[in-house]
């Protein structure tokens, strides 16, 4: 993958960690870190072959997704989509949503909250689905050079890329990251 296609000859060579690249895939997608919905320790939710489990070692829960629900937003509403002859519906229309996008604080599969999610920033919410989303979210914020071939980052909140906030989601980040201790 290219840099942009940004650089000229004149640009003077800066540290790598100073550079930001959209990630070629989207690794951090699974597993996913939640909330144990029996104990409230930390669990993992993820792809497995027959169906998507959720299990936590704390309380040994274990749980297969039925592959019936799906938790999304649709045009800013939390809604259930169920599975109709293999296309997701929403029960409220009874019909495809045109756009869904996920819950920002919840697994979509199995509907329980996820474990890293933070306020900071004035009440915004900073959440990351596991360690290399908030690895990710981490480059992002404190890049000081940013690949502007769009991708992901362009997704995220205006609020986490104000430099003013800059130090504050980094902090919010640490605090996550301490949790998985
Ligand atoms: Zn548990």
């Amino acid at each position: 993958m290219g840099a942009g296609g940004q650089e000229t000859t004149r640009d003077r060579p800066r540290p790598d960690a100073a550079r930001f690249r959209e990630p070629a895939t989207l690794e951090w997608q699974d597993p996913v870190l939640v909330i144990c919905p029996r104990c409230g320790n930390r669990a993992v939710a993820e792809d497995a072959e027959g169906g998507a489990r959720l299990r936590c070692e704390a309380c040994t829960l274990r749980r297969v997704w039925s592959g019936q629900d799906l938790h999304v937003t649709v045009d800013g509403r939390d809604v259930v989509l169920v599975r109709r002859a293999g296309v997701w519906v929403d029960p409220v229309t009874g019909r495809p949503p045109a756009r869904t996008s996920l819950l920002p604080t919840r697994e979509a599969r199995f509907g329980v909250p996820l474990w890293l999610v933070t306020e900071c920033c004035g009440g915004r919410v900073l959440w990351a689905r596991n360690e290399e989303h908030l690895d990710y979210l981490r480059a992002y914020v404190t890049a000081t050079l940013r690949d502007r071939s769009g991708g992901l980052s362009t997704k995220l909140p205006t609020w986490m890329k104000r430099a003013g906030n800059r130090d504050e989601v980094i902090r919010a980040i640490a605090r996550l990251r301490a949790t998985l201790q």
